[in-house]
């Protein structure tokens, strides 16, 4: 298994590092303490092509591979995961088109998704529908040349500005997805504030009154709407989320290194207390772990492997949790001064809560994971060769 960076993966790495500093970390506070993403701030994205990461150059984006697409979402997590957020939800709804989307859709999303000149955003969660999506209560009517929606999703990041929504809803029994756009009679949105965490991602609730929208508008096939459309969505943006939450970590490590040099108690910098080298340990070593678990994944996405999916539940899994964790430690280490948002290890809390929340909650992928190993050991792989790339 090889996890050595190339030359120019190692090149575009610096710069987004240089830009997730830069350009994205000074305003980070702001989003989070105004629950708003100014425009430029996306204009700014934009600008650098991270909106069509995951879209090839034929359309105008950036043709990323797995890793690079990692290593970004990694950078913009440890500045900001209001912004991370951004990236994550816009890249799902224009994968979701070049996968599964007919050519009128291609040919009307892709190039205007992949400059960030319009801002994609996934609905799927309703108000009493999440780990259970498959359940989902709006449906879809099929009248004439025209389906006809209703129903509320909820939980919708950046759903408040987006220019199109990704939309499931029951047809005929089975959950289909749908492009719904922007100013369509019959949808409403409503901006969500008060939020944990994250923010800034202008999160919103979507009204589906009758809703019109042309039959065109349906993506992916018959029985595909769940299965293909959802779930290879949700794969990717967990693979995104796991590798903002490596930056989330890495940015609590580097908060709590910086605050043990300079706070001095009982004499000593906070740095020479064994209690606290021992928290600022484990947040190494998760860290560490979780971006090893993630390289791992990204390699395998690449490859299209057979255990792509369940590695990418394992990274979000553990780096998620690792995330949780290194932010409470680095809140402690931080002591008062930690609750406070002179500091940013308060948000970083805050928004680590978050990550074991979405795109699936730490106990589905748990139980996911469990259910994906004992369907792998029942068919008789070698679960030792395919956790361990061996063989
Ligand atoms: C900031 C934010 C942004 C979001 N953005 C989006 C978005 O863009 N698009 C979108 O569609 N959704 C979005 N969501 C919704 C998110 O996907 C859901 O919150 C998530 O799927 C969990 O669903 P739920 O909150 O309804 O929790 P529930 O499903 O009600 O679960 C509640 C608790 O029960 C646990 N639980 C549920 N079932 C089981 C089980 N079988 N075994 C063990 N434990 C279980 C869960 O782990 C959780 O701890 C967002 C949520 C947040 C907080």
């Amino acid at each position: 298994m090889e996890m050595q960076l190339s030359e120019a993966q190692k090149e575009q790495y610096h710069l987004f590092r240089q830009f997730a500093d830069e350009e994205i970390a000074p305003y980070a506070a702001r989003f989070d303490a105004e629950e708003q993403m100014p425009r430029e701030m996306i204009q700014k994205v934009a600008g650098q092509g991270f909106l069509g990461a995951v879209l090839p150059k034929d359309v105008g984006g950036m043709g990323y591979d797995m890793t690079l697409f990692g290593l970004l979402n990694e950078q913009l997590g440890r500045a900001c995961s209001s912004v991370r957020s951004l990236i994550t939800v816009h890249s799902m709804v224009s994968f979701a088109i070049k996968r599964w989307g007919n050519k009128g859709q291609k040919t009307a999303w892709l190039p205007v998704l992949a400059k960030g000149e319009k801002i994609g955003a996934f609905g799927l969660s309703e108000p009493n529908v999440g780990s259970d999506a498959r359940n989902m209560e709006t449906t879809a009517t099929k009248k004439g040349e025209s389906y006809v929606l209703n129903g509320v999703k909820k939980w919708t990041t950046f759903g408040e500005i987006a220019d199109v929504y990704l939309i499931f809803a029951m047809l005929d029994g089975q959950p289909a997805a749908f492009l719904v756009e922007r100013g369509q009679p019959g949808l409403e949105t409503k901006p969500i504030r008060g939020l944990l965490g994250t923010r800034g991602s202008m999160v919103a609730e979507l009204q589906l009154k009758d809703c019109v929208i042309p039959v065109i508008n349906r993506v992916g096939g018959r029985g595909f709407g769940f299965a293909g459309v959802a779930l290879s969505c949700l794969n990717l943006g967990r693979y995104s989320v796991a590798w903002g939450c490596v930056g989330l970590g890495q940015a609590c490590l580097e908060a709590s290194l910086a605050y043990s040099q300079q706070r001095v108690q009982f004499g000593v910098p906070l740095k020479d207390h064994q209690l606290i080298q021992q928290l600022l340990t484990n947040m190494y070593t998760q860290t560490k772990s979780a971006r090893l678990l993630c390289h791992h994944a990204g390699l395998l996405q690449e490859q299209d492997h057979v255990c792509a999916v369940q590695e990418t539940l394992v990274a979000k899994y553990a780096a998620s949790v690792a995330a949780s964790q290194s932010a409470t430690n680095a809140v402690q280490i931080h002591g008062a001064n930690g609750c406070s948002s002179d500091y940013p290890v308060s948000r970083y809390h805050r928004d680590a809560k978050i990550m074991e929340i979405i795109e699936g909650s730490t106990q589905m992928q748990q139980v996911m994971i469990a259910e994906h190993a004992h369907q792998m050991f029942k068919m008789g792989h070698r679960l030792d060769e395919l956790i361990g790339q061996r063989g």
